[in-house]
């Protein structure tokens, strides 16, 4: 953080002013730059910041947070959802869209409501298409089908490339932090392209199908059913995707718009969805290349 902290907060709390009145003026590109510049502070500001990743440790930092933000002027209805989130993950779960659904807030005012508005803020009066969604992350909109399907297409080549020539050693290593093997990085990747092309088939055969919530992370270390050779693994990730690809390129644009309801997310198209995976994956290229190197 900045050596003065009233001094950092004020410029924060500024920009997003100022951001506002820019927009207000038509200065779209100035309020841009505006607001860059206020979320590049913050995460800067948090980056040092260490959050331990034990669960009962992060629990208690989550809880504490909440107590933390029942002081401040923030929405009784998201500090309930908080709550009763925490404790499902304190027991070791995932919060659904119906204890956590999304939250949407005001681009004026900044009122807080987890229901869709269809009509004007009730604190400020703005239009009701102001409000800005915050969805569980950026995957669901980071590519277009386009863009998706070649994403899909190449990461295959590319996992090829970066395996290639490695011993049993290198893949199956542990790395110091006791976190993944490239092996297990692996799994993960056939795992997740598994329940693509089991999406892909509901979305195809059901009108607004149920998407199960899957806990896909916590099976990269489950070598049940797991091929023993890494490279088997590779292969059938191979061999599902391009009978994934092929589904989804013989579909006609318009499809990919089609809508599921799931458990964890709440309603979303299967662009969304082939853009998540797509999306999720690009995460872990990185991760086989730090292991390896
Ligand atoms: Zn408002």
């Amino acid at each position: 953080m900045a050596a003065n902290n009233s001094n950092w907060k004020d410029t924060l709390v500024h920009l997003f002013a100022l951001a506002t009145r820019l927009e207000g003026e038509g200065q779209y590109n100035l309020a841009k730059l505006t607001r860059a510049a206020a979320d590049s502070l913050c995460r800067q500001s948090a980056y040092p910041i260490e959050i331990p990743a034990d669960k009962d440790k992060l629990t208690a930092d989550i809880r504490q947070t909440i107590e933390t933000l029942s002081h401040l002027d923030v929405s009784a209805e998201l500090l309930s959802a908080m709550k009763q989130s925490v404790d499902t993950f304190a027991q070791g779960g995932l919060p659904l869209i119906t204890t956590a659904p999304h939250p949407y807030v005001c681009r004026i005012c900044g009122h807080l409501t987890l229901t869709p508005p269809t009509g004007p803020c009730p604190a400020c009066g703005a239009w009701a298409e102001t409000f800005q969604i915050f969805m569980p992350n950026y995957w669901f909109d980071a590519l277009e089908p386009p863009a998706a399907l070649e994403c899909l297409r190449q990461t295959p080549f590319v996992v090829e490339k970066l395996i290639e020539g490695l011993s049993d050693e290198t893949l199956n290593r542990i790395p110091p932090d006791g976190g993944w093997a490239i092996r297990n990085t692996l799994g993960h990747l056939r795992d997740a392209q598994g329940v693509l092309d089991f999406r892909v088939n509901l979305f195809l055969k059901e009108l607004h199908p149920v998407l199960e919530s899957k806990a896909v992370f916590a099976w990269a270390k489950n070598e049940t059913e797991r091929p023993p050779s890494v490279h088997d693994i590779f292969e059938a990730y191979r061999t599902s995707r391009a009978e994934t690809l092929r589904k989804l390129e013989s579909l006609p644009l318009s499809d990919w718009w089609r809508t599921g309801k799931h458990e964890e997310f709440g309603t979303i198209t299967l662009r969304q969805q082939v853009s998540y995976f797509a999306a999720h994956e690009s995460t872990h290229l990185s991760q086989i290349r730090a292991l390896r190197d």
